[in-house]
């Protein structure tokens, strides 16, 4: 992180703004706004800046800078915005010298802090940084949050600072506040203020201040979360919202780290592994504990790769939950063979290849694979393999065996959905060589079936990987 964002109280605070051009104008508005103790060094002053200094009560010296005035060591901040560079390159330095923090109007290189793009609703301020890459792009993302947070947020805000004290002073337990706000912040009093019934938002969150009721408000809850198999992008808003509540989040190794990114930030993150063979917590361990951390009063996130359900254990977690009687939600994933099907352009059915599609295990159990291979080679089936990599040569040659044609085409995904997405395409007698030879990396899933045919014409995803 280039620029540390803080949100400073600037009433009263002294600071020193040099020059009196336009480009002052502009940071003087900002400066008034804050109410800040300002104090302006310039030859000469626009009308519009003299004005302001009349009505806010602001000092302008009509001199040359010199680095004398900062000697009085009072200014706790300066913001040098005129349009002559090597002034401001020695108002910096000087700064420097001084101790005191400053500001270079387009000049971020020499800057020690920086001014956002702003969006205000009421109190609330959103501040965007490119980090001095680009104002620009800064003011662009704005816009975009501008059309997110509607005006009415201002009066949200309002509101709930006019009731913060009196729902603190009516729990009886610490953790009750935070659970109360959130529960109206993303339910009907929310979308009341939103929609501009003021009125009825009111009325409706007094009722529920006098109401509310701790203890089962405080009773924890899991969410069985599937996050998809590897694209961001590819959460549900259901995920992502359920991935801000938690106190608490358990994950896995499928989870792709820039989704673990969007876990609520306070939350406690930890990892549970289960790699092949390698679990970092045994699964009796993880049941175990969402239900310790649920009856704790946590709001426990457990997230998984792709769809929970899906070969994902998911049913024995929560079987666990429903046996302790500890509420829970699931929120179903993008599996994987829906997301690196999709992504390698590999439509799971399709009417002139395949009717039905069929998702099977390749995890090998005491080096075995025990399956009913007939029922697999069905015409016109597309066969999908998970956790099939270690196991390909077996399921290779079992289906040959069995009378499925060596030269069916297949492909085996690696890391479907993410940047490093690859594609193995070949037939199932060449497929084992190719993997020794290539050497793909986990996760991947093997796609079997005359529908791969149509990946030469339908690939549509680059990635860094290539193809
Ligand atoms: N619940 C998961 C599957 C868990 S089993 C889901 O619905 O997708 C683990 C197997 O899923 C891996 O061995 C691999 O076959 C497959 N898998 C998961 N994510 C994948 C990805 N991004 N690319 C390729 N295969 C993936």
């Amino acid at each position: 992180m280039k620029y540390f964002p803080f949100f400073l109280q600037l009433n009263k605070l002294p600071c020193l703004l040099i020059g009196g051009g336009s480009v002052a104008e502009r940071k003087l508005d900002l400066l008034v706004k804050a109410n800040a103790d300002i104090t302006i060094v310039s030859l000469d002053f626009t009308d519009y800046i003299l004005d302001l200094a009349k009505s806010y009560n602001i000092k302008c010296i009509t001199n040359e800078y010199s680095e004398n005035i900062l000697k009085e060591n009072k200014y706790k901040f300066v913001i040098s915005a005129t349009n002559n560079v090597s002034l401001n390159e020695t108002v910096a330095k000087d700064c420097n010298k001084h101790n005191i923090i400053v500001n270079v109007v387009d000049q971020p290189d020499i800057c020690d802090f920086i001014f956002p793009s702003i969006l205000e609703r009421g109190d609330i301020t959103v501040a965007v940084s490119t980090g001095g890459a680009s104002p620009v792009l800064a003011r662009v993302l704005r816009t975009k949050l501008e059309t997110m947070v509607p005006a009415s947020y201002g009066k949200l805000a309002a509101i709930v600072a006019a009731n913060r004290i009196r729902v603190r002073k009516k729990m009886k337990r610490f953790s009750s506040n935070k659970i109360f706000w959130e529960k109206m912040l993303n339910g009907k009093f929310l979308e009341l203020v939103l929609s501009g019934k003021t009125d009825e938002a009111e009325s409706f969150l007094d009722n529920q201040i006098n109401n509310f009721d701790e203890d089962i408000a405080n009773q924890g809850e899991v969410y069985l979360v599937g996050a998809g198999p590897g694209d961001p992008d590819l959460l549900t808003f259901k995920a992502l919202r359920l991935m801000q509540q938690a106190d608490i989040a358990l994950y896995d190794r499928l989870v792709h780290p820039s989704i673990v990114d969007l876990i609520r930030r306070d939350a406690t993150k930890i990892y549970v592994g289960k790699e092949r063979d390698n679990h970092v917590v045994r699964q009796e361990e993880i049941n175990q504990l969402l239900v310790n951390y649920a009856k704790e009063g946590k709001k426990v996130l457990r997230l998984k790769g792709g769809d929970p359900f899906i070969f994902g254990r998911g049913g024995e977690e929560i079987e666990t939950l429903a046996d302790e009687k500890i509420a829970f939600q699931v929120v179903p994933g993008i599996t994987s063979a829906s997301g690196c099907s999709t992504y390698s352009g590999i439509p799971l059915t399709h009417r002139d290849y395949a009717q039905s599609c069929i998702f099977v295990t390749g995890h090998l159990k005491e080096g075995k694979l025990d399956l009913d291979w007939p029922k697999l080679i069905q015409p016109n089936q597309t066969i999908v393999f998970y956790m099939g990599l270690v196991s390909i040569d077996i399921i290779c040659s079992q289906l040959t065996k069995h009378g499925l044609s060596d030269q069916t085409p297949c492909a085996l995904i690696q890391q479907g959905t993410t940047n490093t997405q690859e594609e193995f395409i070949s037939t199932i007698d060449e497929m084992p060589n190719l993997v020794k030879q290539k050497k793909p990396k986990a996760p991947t899933i093997f796609i079997i079936g005359g529908v791969v045919a149509l990946r030469e014409k339908l690939k549509w995803y680059k990635t860094n990987a290539g193809d």
